[in-house]
C-alpha cells in the first residue's frame, strides 16, 4: 500500500505536538496509474495510422506523383488508415458516454425479442457481405427490460461483428434469446443473449482480460480486421449500466459463447 502522510501541528496543554494522519492512497495510485495507460494507449492507438498517412502523402507530392497505379494503391491504404482512425474516435467517444451514464439507470421499456429482429435486419447483411449466415432464435412472445435500446444495439452490434471478424471461417453466428425462469444472480426471471460463433475461438487464459480497452488475443489480427480493440469494453460498460451480467466461453478451435443476461422487467 502507499500512505500519504499529513501532518497537522497541534497545541497541548503541555506543550506543542503533531498530528500525523496516515492516509492509504493505493486506490487513487491505481486509478491515475490506469488513466496514464489509457492516455498511451489511446496516443500510441491514434498515433500508427497518422504516421502511415504522413508518409504516404509525403510520397505522394514526390515522385509517385506521376504514376496514376501507385497514386491510387495509397490513396486505398490513406483511406483505410483514415477510417481505422474514425473507428477509433466514435468507439472512445461511445465509451466515454456509456461511462459517463453507467450510474443513470435506463428508463425504457425494450422488448428484447423485437429488438434482436430489427438489429438483424443491417446485421444479416453485414454478415452476408463476409460470407456468414446470421441465424436468429428467439421466442414468439416479447420480453421486456428496463433499457436504453440504443446501447443495446450496440452490445447485439459488437457481438455480432466480433462473430463475423474472428468466427467468420465457421461460416455462421448465432443469436439465441432465451427465457431464464430462475437467474440465480438476479434473484428473478432474466432473458438471455447468446451470440455464438463456429470460428476461430482462443484460449480461455485471456477471458478475464478480454473487456479490458485495447486488450486483445492477437493484436495483429485484430488490426487486420479493422478493430479497435475497445468492442467488448464497451458492452461489458453497458451491460452493468442494465445490472446485467455478461459471460465469455470460448474453446481455440471451436468457436465462442458471449452472453448477456438482463434482469426482466
Ligand atoms: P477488437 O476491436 O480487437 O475486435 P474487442 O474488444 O471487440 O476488440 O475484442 C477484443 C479481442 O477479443 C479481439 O481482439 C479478439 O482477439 C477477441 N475476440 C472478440 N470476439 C471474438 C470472437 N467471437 N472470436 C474470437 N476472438 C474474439
Amino acid at each position: 500500500a502507499t500512505y500519504e502522510v499529513i501532518s497537522s501541528p497541534v497545541r497541548a496543554p503541555d506543550g506543542e505536538g503533531a498530528l500525523v494522519t496516515l492516509l492509504d492512497v493505493s486506490e487513487r495510485e491505481k486509478a491515475g496509474q490506469i488513466r496514464r495507460d489509457f492516455v498511451a494507449n489511446v496516443s500510441h492507438e491514434l498515433k500508427t495510422p497518422l504516421t502511415a498517412l504522413l508518409g504516404f502523402i509525403e510520397t505522394l507530392k514526390g515522385a509517385a506523383r506521376e504514376d496514376a497505379a501507385v497514386r491510387a494503391r495509397f490513396l486505398d491504404i490513406m483511406e483505410r488508415e483514415a477510417g481505422r482512425m474514425n473507428r477509433l474516435v466514435s468507439d472512445l467517444l461511445s465509451l466515454s458516454r456509456v461511462e459517463s451514464e453507467e450510474r443513470m439507470r435506463p428508463s425504457e421499456r425494450v422488448d428484447i425479442v423485437a429488438l434482436v429482429h430489427a438489429a438483424a435486419l443491417t446485421l444479416r447483411s453485414v454478415a452476408q457481405d463476409a460470407g456468414v449466415a446470421l441465424e436468429i432464435d428467439t421466442p414468439d412472445a416479447p420480453m421486456e427490460v428496463q433499457g436504453d435500446s440504443d446501447q443495446l444495439v450496440q452490445v447485439l452490434t459488437n457481438l455480432v461483428e466480433n462473430g463475423i471478424k474472428y468466427g467468420g471461417a465457421g461460416g455462421r453466428v448465432r443469436i439465441i434469446v432465451t427465457h431464464s425462469p430462475r437467474e440465480l444472480a438476479f434473484r428473478g426471471p432474466a432473458v438471455r443473449i447468446d451470440v455464438v460463433d463456429y470460428g476461430e475461438g482462443f484460449d480461455p487464459v485471456h477471458i478475464p482480460r478480454l473487456t479490458e480497452r485495447f486488450y486483445r488475443v492477437d493484436s495483429h489480427r485484430s488490426r487486420e480486421m479493422g478493430g479497435t480493440g475497445l468492442g467488448l469494453a464497451i458492452v461489458k460498460h453497458i451491460v452493468n449500466r442494465h445490472r446485467g451480467r455478461f459471460r465469455i466461453a470460448s474453446e481455440k478451435g471451436q468457436g465462442s459463447r458471449f452472453s448477456v443476461m438482463l434482469p426482466l422487467a
